[in-house]
């Protein structure tokens, strides 16, 4: 079998989504399953409606489900004829109807609770994969539509939920056997909670998750490969939307992979990876605008040395505690990491002195407290707006000259904090938030010259 995803540009309209089917269609004989995203910009509608209802503007949170309904109606009404039309709209309207009436329930309650958001958006790739179905029955292909809420079993952490893999993956199987010429559709990003004597409450994995749906359909149904298809020829060596230049990776380890995408290269959720790594399954990225074009792939191995490509990743907020009873003390780094263990805040980079530790944190909510509770083993420095710059490569320090080649390119920007990995595939720095686009810039340019 084989897992195909498509995230929201590739799924964005009539024309996309035909292309999408396509895609399918070249992969019939190897039971394809096809998950998709919401349509281009119907989660961050989702999300605006949950951020109006709390704000106490039901007209505001009306507008956004119009938009809603008007897309998803003209694009059914576009590629959709007969009494497919006459269905697929009945459907789609069933589904706008009870959005609605949640919008009206959580609007007189002025209420939008991680648990009700995750309930919101979760429509975004209810309806496109319902239009997908649709137009897939209008081409004659033998389609199922599955519900990951039914599939999918996470905790109750809602807007970032913890996959019961084991559960999941029996879901999964059972649900879908191979099936030659067959095309199963359903939903990336969503679940549902287990409760065996409560009725299933919707979660979903994070923004941008369904790339991690996907491979955890793919571990589960030991697909031959996860596809994941975007809006661009697959990993590059930086974002193509900011670095001018850049160029398709063609293999990548899923360590290297994992590295970027936790620093920030947006193009494959973080989580992705590990699925795939359990089962050894090859994850390629591809360009939907592009389907015979370069792409990535990612595996065990990559042939290679030195910088495959750097992300950087924004609000980042650097924390250093300085004290001279670290100087050789044993327990001090103890101490502190239960601090932010307490705080349920995770730490992302750190590099020690004798008398000072760095670290570096995203979420915030619990800055206030960590400090206090910092303050008692030393001096507290908390600088925002910092961004991270992230170079991943094979046995990246092996490589004598690499190391001085980066810093001499970015002569001039004031570097807060360095941190090299565990592994040699990382290296790390701190820069202030406003110069994070034009270091990549200047690295990138240093090894991947224009022209
Ligand atoms: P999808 O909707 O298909 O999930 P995303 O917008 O989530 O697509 O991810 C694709 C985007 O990731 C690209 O348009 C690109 O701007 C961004 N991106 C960031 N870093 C990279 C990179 N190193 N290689 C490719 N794309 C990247
Ligand atoms: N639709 C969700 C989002 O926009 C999930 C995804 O696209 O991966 O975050
Ligand atoms: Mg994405």
């Amino acid at each position: 079998m084989v897992v195909l995803k498509f995230g929201g540009t590739s799924v964005g309209s009539a024309e996309r989504m035909d292309s999408v089917l396509d895609i399918c269609t070249e992969f019939l004989p190897e039971s394809p399953v096809l998950i998709s995203s919401a349509m281009s910009g119907i989660t961050n509608r989702l999300v605006a409606i949950g951020d109006h209802l709390e704000d106490g503007d039901s007209s505001k949170a009306m507008e956004e489900w119009e938009a809603i309904r008007l897309l998803h109606v003209e694009t059914a009404e576009s590629f959709l004829e007969g009494d497919i039309l006459q269905e697929a709209l009945e459907d789609i309207e069933s589904h706008l109807k009870r959005l609605l009436g949640l919008i009206k329930g959580l609007g007189l309650l002025q209420e939008a609770s991680p648990r009700s958001r995750d309930t919101l958006v979760s429509f975004g790739e209810i309806l496109s994969t319902r239009l997908l179905y649709h137009r897939a029955r209008m081409r004659s292909m033998d389609v199922s539509w599955k519900d990951s809420r039914d599939l999918v079993k996470t905790d109750d952490n809602f807007q970032a939920a913890k996959v019961d893999m084991e559960q999941t993956f029996s879901n999964i199987k059972t649900s879908m056997p191979e099936k030659t010429n067959h095309l199963y559709i359903a939903q990336g990003f969503i679940g549902s909670t287990e409760r065996p004597e409560h009725p299933q409450v919707t979660t979903t994995l994070g923004r941008g998750g369904s790339d991690y749906s996907s491979t955890i359909y793919g571990a589960a149904l030991h697909a031959r490969e996860v596809q994941i298809w975007t809006d661009v020829n697959g990993i590059m060596t930086s974002d193509p939307r900011k670095v001018d230049g850049v160029q398709t990776i063609e293999k990548i380890t899923y360590d290297e992979a994992a590295e970027l995408a936790f620093f920030g290269a947006k193009v494959v959720h973080p989580s992705t990876i590990q699925p795939a790594v359990h089962k050894s399954i090859p994850v390629l990225v591809k360009n939907t605008m592009d389907p015979h074009g370069p792409y990535t792939t990612i595996g065990p191995d990559a042939p290679g040395e030195g910088l495959r490509a750097i992300s950087g990743k924004k609000n980042i907020t650097l924390v250093t505690i300085t004290s001279s009873r670290m100087l050789e003390a044993y327990g001090f780094l103890k101490k502190i990491f239960e601090v932010f263990e307490n705080h349920t805040t995770p730490v992302d980079l750190l590099a020690t002195s004798e008398v000072s530790v760095s670290m570096t944190i995203e979420d915030t909510s619990k800055l206030p407290s960590i400090i206090q509770d910092l303050q008692v083993y030393g001096e507290v420095g908390v600088e925002k707006d910092s961004a991270i710059v992230c170079l991943v490569g094979p046995r990246l320090w092996k490589n004598p000259g690499l190391i001085s080649r980066v810093f001499h390119s970015i002569s001039g920007v004031e570097i807060r904090m360095i941190s090299m990995g565990a592994s040699d595939i990382n290296l790390s720095f701190v820069v202030p938030e406003e110069d994070v686009d034009e270091t990549i810039r200047k690295v990138h340019g240093e090894f991947y010259p224009a022209g």
